[in-house]
């Protein structure tokens, strides 16, 4: 840095604010303290001004801060008002380096750098104490010591009587500052194939404390420090990387780190006119995985999803698709929903029984982050997918806390946290992809899903989609799958052993000529910028054709629930399903308008789903009620039947304290229920606390 001096320095800030912010600095002037604290220098108009000062004050940001912050005090202003404490705060450096990329050697440390992600965790707003008074219980003089970041630092002697205290720190005397910590995750959409992402924490003071919560994406300016790693008291070799935060921006648009030439333009275009567009593009999913077309169009469309609408009154219908895979194991689930991440320009990928203390959601946590004593609110899966897919296997593990907060994420799309003083709202207005084995690991197909998954029927129905994957032996299915998963090995069989070994016996030609039978029709990069090109381009809006489509299939369905006893078919979900559907797949076309095709690929795989699980096993008829509630209208005619029988026996064996088991079965049997059906019956009204045992082999009804 050049060697100005002091007042040198101070000057050229001072006409610097001159030239630059005189406006700023009187607005500042007649808000502070209480609403501004800090002046906002945007590193451009600081370069524009003087490019050598900018760049010390980025090589040298804390020498300089004071500089320009003395500047700000001897600042002539309007009137008898003084900016004391005011901060200068530098904000908007262009270039931000990669979280995971900062390296000791690139002489970042001790400098200026501005870092980009999403806010994986950040402590409550607590004071810090930056100078404490500690009064002399002796002889009552105040001696004052300023405090870092490090442990508390108490005089060794009084500064009146010189003696060794006792001290008492007087708080009225002492200075404090709000202070938070936030840990910046590298967002998901810079990650590739899955690599674990990394995170810097961030100390931050004063007026930007409490601005930014988990889930926010953020550019952050501060400075780069290191810090020894202590290991309980044991200084260790390794050091740690962190910030003091200078200025936080929330960023409200994703990123745009996805660069979509014109070339690529070209090419998606062209592509959107194959005739063929849906057929090729199932073909790109996870094309290891043998069959599975249904689930794959889904899977596509899902990565496109609907239109978020905004209306009139200022709600809004999410455009989100949510779907899930339930079915036996083995059956390539996790295979491909994992695969989403190689394709969703912004996903996570996770499971169910969560690696990190937030889980699926967010939780409010009390850890080693902060001092140990500190509640900070991290933010889990679906906040850090918001506007991107979150991919979670084995769903059906969940934990009992992200049961009843993901109602609200799935539906409303945010989730609320509110514990230990805690009060938060997140965004996650992402697609939830889930995969879940049936409870008892296989499935039984004469049994209502409701009742063979762990995940509460409320739950359920808050999916656009539901499949359900059985895996029964089947010669001709099973034949082509085994060649196609010995083909799919064999083309990375040949391909390992070419480039491993130089005396491979196969040319390149007969490698590539297996690789291509197998790979997928469009490459998982144009894949991607496709999406992203018609999720930032296309909002198609419904023909009336389409619209006729739609409500034909819903009105059909709804009708076979008119009769009085007939289970009501489907209910005004599943329309917003297929809405969201026709207009997803509109969009694979790059097209304006949802057309009647498009309405109809819907339809057609929304009966599909719905014929597989929303089909009451014991009548064969569309049945909504096992989809939304988990017990079929059969189901509930029985438990009334069972419930009703309870009490009449109950009424008979007056001097019994419950009905007894033999009778209540004797009479069920004359209703025509089955001696095994009651006892299940008996167990679910049971586990529901609908009916008790007040003594042995007998029930009553609460
Ligand atoms: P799940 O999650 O359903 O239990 P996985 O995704 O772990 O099953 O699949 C188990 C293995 O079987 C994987 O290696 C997968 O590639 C293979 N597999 C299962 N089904 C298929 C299929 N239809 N096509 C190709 N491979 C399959
Ligand atoms: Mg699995």
């Amino acid at each position: 840095m050049a060697q100005a001096g002091n007042q040198e320095l101070t000057d050229r800030f001072i006409q610097f604010y001159r030239n630059y912010y005189r406006d700023r600095i009187g607005t500042l002037a007649q808000n502070y303290p209480n609403e501004q604290r800090s002046l906002y220098v945007d590193y451009n108009d600081l370069y524009t001004f003087d490019p050598d000062l900018a760049e010390d004050y980025r090589s040298q940001p804390e020498q300089l801060q004071e500089y320009a912050e003395e500047a700000l005090r001897l600042y002539d202003l309007p009137a008898d008002v003084s900016l004391g404490q005011a901060h200068v705060r530098l904000t908007n450096i262009q270039e931000h380096i990669d979280i995971r990329g900062i390296r000791v050697h690139d002489n970042h440390v001790g400098t200026l750098v501005s870092v980009q992600g999403i806010v994986r965790k950040a402590t409550d707003v607590r004071p810090k104490v930056t100078e404490a008074a500690f009064e002399c219980q002796r002889c009552g003089t105040m001696t004052y010591i300023p405090q870092s970041d490090g442990s508390f630092q108490e005089p060794h002697e009084c500064q009146g009587c010189e003696r060794q205290g006792p001290f008492r720190v007087n708080f009225d005397q002492s200075e404090f500052v709000d202070s938070q910590k936030l840990r910046i995750q590298e967002s998901p959409e810079g990650l590739r194939g899955g690599e674990t992402p990394q995170s810097i924490d961030v100390n931050v003071e004063d007026d930007i404390t409490g601005k930014v919560t988990a889930g926010d994406h953020v550019t952050v300016v501060g400075v780069l420090h290191i810090e020894q790693v202590k290991n309980g008291q044991e200084k260790s070799a390794i050091f740690d990387l962190y910030m003091d935060g200078v200025s936080i921006a929330i960023e409200d648009e994703e990123f745009e780190d996805m660069d979509i030439t014109d070339e690529d333009k070209r090419e998606i275009v062209e592509l959107s006119n194959h005739d063929d567009i849906y057929g090729e593009m199932v073909k790109s999913i996870a094309p290891a995985i043998y069959g599975y077309e249904e689930e794959k169009l889904a899977m596509l469309l899902q990565l496109f999803s609907g239109v978020t609408k905004h209306l009139p009154d200022g709600s809004r219908i999410r455009g989100d698709l949510h779907m899930l895979l339930i079915g036996d194991p083995g059956t390539g689930k996790s295979q491909m929903i994992s695969y989403i991440q190689n394709v969703a320009p912004r996903s996570v990928y996770t499971s169910g029984k969560g690696s990190s203390s937030a889980g699926l959601t967010a939780a409010a946590v009390r850890d080693d982050f902060g001092d140990g004593q500190q509640w900070s609110l991290e933010a889990g899966a679906l906040v850090l997918a918001d506007k991107g897919i979150a991919a979670v296997d084995e769903l059906d593990k969940m934990r009992p806390e992200d049961r009843s907060a993901m109602h609200e994420a799935l539906e409303q799309q945010k989730i609320s946290v509110s514990k230990a003083g805690i009060n938060a709202t997140l965004k996650s207005r992402c697609s939830l992809l889930g995969a879940a084995n049936p409870k008892y690991g296989r499935f039984d197909q004469y049994e209502p899903i409701g009742e063979q998954i762990d995940l509460e029927p409320a739950l359920i129905s808050r999916f656009d989609l539901i499949f359900t994957v059985t895996d029964q032996p089947d010669p001709d299915h099973d034949s082509r799958l085994a060649e196609h998963i010995l083909k799919t090995n064999y083309a990375g069989e040949l391909n390992t052993q070419r480039t491993q070994l130089p005396t491979s016996n196969f040319s390149a030609e007969e490698v590539d000529e297996v690789t291509e039978e197998v790979a997928p029709a469009i490459g998982k990069d144009l894949l991607r910028k496709y999406i992203a090109y018609s999720k930032r381009n296309c909002f198609p809006t419904m023909t009336d054709e389409a619209k006729g489509v739609i409500r034909d299939f819903y009105v059909d369905l709804r009708s076979r629930g008119l009769d009085e006893d007939a289970p009501v078919p489907v209910t005004a979900r599943q329309l917003e399903a297929l809405v969201r559907l026709a207009e997803a797949s509109a969009r694979v076309r790059l097209s304006d308008t949802v057309d009647v095709e498009d309405a109809e690929r819907a339809t057609e795989i929304s009966r599909s789903c719905l014929e597989a699980i929303g089909v009451d096993p014991e009548t064969g008829e569309f049945d909504a009620d096992v989809v939304e509630t988990g017990t079929s209208k059969t189901q509930r005619d029985r438990i009334k039947g069972i419930k009703e029988i309870i009490k009449e026996v109950d009424r008979e064996y007056e001097e019994e304290p419950g009905a007894p088991i033999d009778a209540i079965v004797e009479h069920a049997s004359e209703a025509g229920i089955d001696e095994d059906s009651v006892d299940k019956e008996l167990d679910n009204l049971r586990r529901k606390g609908d009916v008790y045992s007040p003594a042995t082999d007998q029930y009553k009804v609460v």
